[in-house]
């Protein structure tokens, strides 16, 4: 059975602490982008969140957002961020998340993938051997088959604690 622990589990990406990133020796983000940094349905993002990409670039992070959503989609919210994409990522198959690291020339064991989905994100990255941080989901509303995987994320997450990253 696949391990299906984050490494960490915040409330939300300001909750990322790039002083123990850096002490675990990630120089890479890889970032889901519905639920993680955009609120589902949403095609723009917060004051905030563009500030907080600025931040971890700025803080000498490689960025590559790896998503499940179609190319239209990503792409723009990618230009909008000013990153690069892999869209149509199929998480949980490692194979969009292998693309990310190519794109960015990262290895497996530089990066954390930064998601709110168990059963995807931390899934996916899992199976690429790299590691994760999974955050609360910004908004309730989901895809129909996210729907499906919330229930058996409930099981995972109760034997979760979020804590403050160390
Ligand atoms: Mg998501």
């Amino acid at each position: 059975m696949i391990n299906l622990i984050p490494e960490y589990f915040v409330d939300t990406i300001y909750d990322i602490d790039f002083n123990i990133l850096r002490r675990d020796g990630i120089n890479t983000l890889l970032l889901d982008i519905d639920n993680t940094l955009v609120p589902f349905k949403t095609m723009i993002p917060e004051k905030s969140t563009m500030e907080w990409i600025k931040l971890v670039k700025t803080e000498g992070f490689k960025i590559c957002l790896v998503s499940n959503a179609y190319p239209r989609r990503a792409q723009i919210i990618a230009g909008k961020f000013d990153v690069p994409v892999i869209y149509m990522a199929k998480k949980p198959f490692k194979k969009g998340v292998i693309d990310s690291l190519k794109l960015v020339n990262s290895k497996n064991t530089e990066a954390i993938m930064v998601g709110d989905q168990i059963f995807t994100d931390v899934f996916a990255a899992r199976l690429a051997g790299v590691k994760s941080i999974l955050v609360e989901p910004m908004t309730k509303s989901d895809f129909f088959m996210t729907k499906i995987y919330r229930i058996l994320e409930y099981f995972v997450k109760r034997n979760l604690k979020k804590e403050k990253m160390k």
